[in-house]
Formats: structure tokens, sequence, C-alpha cells
């Protein structure tokens, strides 16, 4: 009976409040007071500070609904069925409340009870060692033993360097025959008729950074359920991009370029890309991330570019994203009203930054183009982009290394990445030097005008960094 995302949204919110959960609101896509990463990638992430112990939660048993953005899925996104660099988050965490017994027991609750999803269409993953976990599973929920199956640390064990950690716990959903044949779970899990929705960590440990694992004291839950993936299937749609709010974004996109959806593979995956995106640049441009050359800046930039050649990809050679973006903030009133005060200012930032680009883009992809030619005309090695020309395509034409590189993988040409980062080092040293510099939109500019605090984030920090983002 619930399918709609607003409608999941809320029922979930509400089922977890019927068993002792505050409700919190979800934290802006800008880290507050947490320098670890550059954006909120999960449920938790805004609230480290009460699992750690740094601070004291409001209740030890929340509930939130969190917007979330892993730039590394980009590669990901309008290819497969289940990734977006913008999505939300639902999730119910204990601080040191209950633990597997009840976290279990109620995902189980929430999934076959409340939504109704049939058993047989889940399976369950443990860490190959925590027997507790595949005993509550069988003996307690009654999930049978040949749906639970054990994998080892990569996928189901959560640690990130020293600190609590513990072992996890999937639930995946299996979307039927038409998806593919079922051969083994991890075969159907690549084609995607079996896809990951929730993912249950057991914060059970304390690891001393040498691999010595001692219990702790206060044993926390988080939990991360995708709210699109959900949506997805239980409105039993091919991908996250047709979940019914979406589904208008991709269809204001094809009225605006000329489209139509399932005409053509590669335009579909431009479609899907460009609603992916304009989601993502839509909130974090709400939650005061302008356009820049790092940190926050950056990613939103290389979204937006990225974007805007998709639209060109499509034969838009106008502004357009800031259109689509009214699309967006109307889709997402229900749960983030405060999108419409700022609806004329994400806007403003989004043409700005669309008709910035749209000043050279033109010239950048031809002379990108020249350079395609030369190297795959040499065929002596396999051919190098380098180092001077990405800073020239970057600092002249405008485009961001990551879409330049994106370009070239697929006529598969490398790019000398250490040259262009020594030029850009470079040219900062200069632009520090030099007292007339007055940079534009750069991220400590954005961020003091936005009233956040900054850390400086070097471009070589910031490619190690987007890798655990
Ligand atoms: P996957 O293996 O499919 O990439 P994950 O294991 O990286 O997912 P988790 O880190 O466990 O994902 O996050 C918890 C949940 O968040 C996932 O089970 C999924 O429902 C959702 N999720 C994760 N990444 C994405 C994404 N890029 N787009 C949409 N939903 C996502
Ligand atoms: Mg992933
Ligand atoms: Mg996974
Ligand atoms: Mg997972």
């Amino acid at each position: 009976k619930w399918t709609g995302l607003n409608d999941l949204r809320e029922s979930y919110l509400k089922f977890f409040e019927s068993k002792g959960h505050l409700r919190m609101a979800s934290a802006p896509l800008v880290p507050q007071g947490d320098n670890s990463v550059l954006l909120i990638n999960a449920g938790m992430t805004p609230l480290k500070k009460y699992f750690q112990g740094i601070e004291e939660p409001p209740r030890h048993r929340v509930t939130t609904c969190q917007k979330c953005i892993r730039t590394p899925d980009i590669d990901n996104v309008g290819k497969t069925a289940r990734h977006g660099t913008y999505f939300e988050m639902l999730g119910n965490f204990s601080f040191g409340d209950y633990f597997k017994h009840e976290a279990t027991a109620w995902a189980w609750e929430y999934l076959t009870k409340v939504l109704e999803i049939p058993e047989d269409r889940l399976w369950v993953t443990i860490y190959e060692e925590d027997d507790e976990a595949g005993d509550i599973w069988a003996n307690e929920v009654g999930v049978p033993r040949d749906r639970i199956i054990k994998l080892g640390k990569a996928d189901n064990f959560w640690e990130h360097g020293s600190g609590p950690c513990g072992p996890c716990s999937e639930i995946h959903f299996d979307r039927g025959e038409k998806y593919g044949p079922f051969e083994s779970f991890e075969q159907a899990g690549e084609c995607d008729r079996i896809i990951e929705i929730w993912n249950l960590v057991f914060t059970q440990f304390d690891n001393d950074g040498k691999g010595n694992y001692t219990q702790l004291a206060t044993k926390n839950i988080d939990t991360g359920m995708g709210l699109e993936r959900l949506a997805c299937v239980m409105q039993d749609v091919d991908n996250l991009f047709e979940v019914d709010t979406i589904q208008n974004i991709m269809k204001k996109i094809c009225s605006v370029a000329g489209v139509n959806y399932h005409d053509d593979p590669t335009t579909d995956v431009s479609i899907r890309v460009i609603t992916d995106h304009i989601r993502s640049t839509t909130f974090m441009v709400g939650d005061g991330i302008r356009p820049s050359n790092e940190g926050r800046g950056y990613v939103l930039r290389r979204l937006l570019r990225r974007a805007a050649r998709h639209g060109r990809m499509l034969g838009v050679n106008r502004p357009f994203l800031y259109e689509i973006c009214d699309t967006v903030i109307n889709e997402n009133l229900t749960a983030y009203p405060e999108l419409d005060e700022k609806r004329e200012y994400i806007k403003k930032v989004i043409k700005t930054e669309e008709e910035s680009f749209a000043k050279t883009v033109d010239k950048g992809m031809q002379i990108l183009g020249e350079f395609i030619k030369e190297l795959s005309a040499d065929d002596t090695r396999k051919p190098i982009l380098s180092g001077e020309n990405l800073f020239k395509l970057h600092d002249t034409y405008g485009f961001p290394i990551d879409l330049t590189r994106e370009i070239l993988q697929e006529k598969n040409i490398g790019i000398d990445e250490e040259r262009f980062f020594e030029l850009m080092n470079e040219q900062k040293a200069k632009a520090r030097s030099n007292q007339a510099f007055k940079g534009g939109w750069d991220e400590a500019t954005a961020n003091a005008l936005s009233g956040l605090t900054t850390t400086f984030v070097g471009y070589k920090s910031l490619t190690a960094d987007s890798k655990i983002l």
C-alpha cells in the first residue's frame, strides 16, 4: 500500500517512531564540525559525534532520512539501476541502546509486515564470522538458512581505519526473472536482478589500529536504506530514475531537449545522468555550496559541467539545467519545503555556472577533439594527454580534469595527472603570492558568505578524499 517516494519516507520514519525513536531532520550536505569527509555520504555521518561519545544524543534511539552525496558512484550513474550521486538514506540508530535482536526483527517487520514484501523475494547477507547474526536471522526472525549468505570482510564488515567497527548484515531484494536468470546470488547481483536495499551495521568492536579487536562497552546500531532504491522495488520500475517523483524530472528534461526516453540506450544514459546531477546540484547549492575550483565547490562544478556536456549530447546548446531545477524543487517540497525560499537563488547560481561554461565549452571540445585526433594517430604507445594540455583545457576552457579524463577514457586515452596537479599547485602558489589577486568564487569565499567553517582541501587530497566520500 505504501509505494510513493514521499509515502515510503513517512512510513519508515513513523514505523521507527513507533519503536521509540526520535525523528531528526536531515542534516545539511555540508558536514558541520567534521573535516573527515567533504560531503555527507550516509545517514550516520552527521551522527558520528553521538557514536563516538563526544556528544550526548537527544535520545538513544534516533531515526532520520538523510540527504547524501556519493561522487565515487558517478561512473555508475545512469548505467546501473541502483546508483545516484544524490540519494536519501533512511536510517535507524541505536547509541548504546538496542542491538542485533531488535535491529534485525524491526527491519524484517518493516519490510514484510508494513510494506508487505513477500519474504521469498528477500535475501540476507552476514559477515562470515558473525554466527550470532546468522542465528538471530534464522532462529528469531525466521529467515531460511539457505537465504542467508555469508560474505567476507570486503562486503560485510564496516571499518574505517581504527576505532569503532563491526560486522554488517545486508538485505537484498530479488526483482525477478525479467532482469536475468538466477544462477547464483553473486551473478544475479551483477545484472541488478538482485539489489541491495538495506545495510544494518552492528558496531561492536574497537580496532586499536594494529588489528586487535576488543568488544565495545556500548554497542551501536547504524542502518541505512536508500529511499529511491526502496521506491524502485516497491514501484516495480527498472531503475531509480523511473520512480514516481524522479520520473517527473526525466520527463521535464525530455521535453526541454525534445527527446524521448526509451528511444535509444545512449540517450537514455544521458537523460538519467542529467536527472541525477540536477538533483545533486540543486541540493548542494541549496545547502550553501557554490561552484569553485576546490573542495565541495569543485564537486559541484564537476557535476554541473558533466550534466551540461550530457545536455549537449542530447542536442541542447543553451543553458537549460536551471529550468529543470524548478521541477526538482517542486518534486521535493514535501520533505524539503525550505527549497521554495531558495528557488531563485539556486536557479541563479546554476544558470551563472552554465553560462560561464557555455562560453568556452565549444572551443574546448574542438581543441580536445584535435588532441584526440593527434594522440590516436600515434600507435607506438598507449596515448597519454600531457599535463600541459590538461591544464590548458582546465584553465582556459573550464574543463574539470575529471570531465576530460572521462571523455578520453571513452577513446582509450590516458592522462598525465601528476603533471597536471603540479601545474595547478604552481598556479595556486603564484596566486597566493600575488597580493593583487582577488579570487572569485573560491571555497573560502563561498563558505565565508554562507557562514560555514572551512578547511583548505588541495587537489591531491580531493582526489584521495573523493574515493572515500
Ligand atoms: P552498493 O553495493 O549497491 O553500491 P553500498 O553497499 O555501497 O551499495 P551502503 O554504503 O551499504 O551502500 O549504503 C546503505 C544503503 O544506501 C544501500 O544499501 C543502498 O540502499 C543505499 N545506497 C548506497 N549507495 C547508493 C547510491 N549511490 N544511490 C542510491 N542509493 C544508494
Ligand atoms: Mg556502493
Ligand atoms: Mg554493497
Ligand atoms: Mg552496503
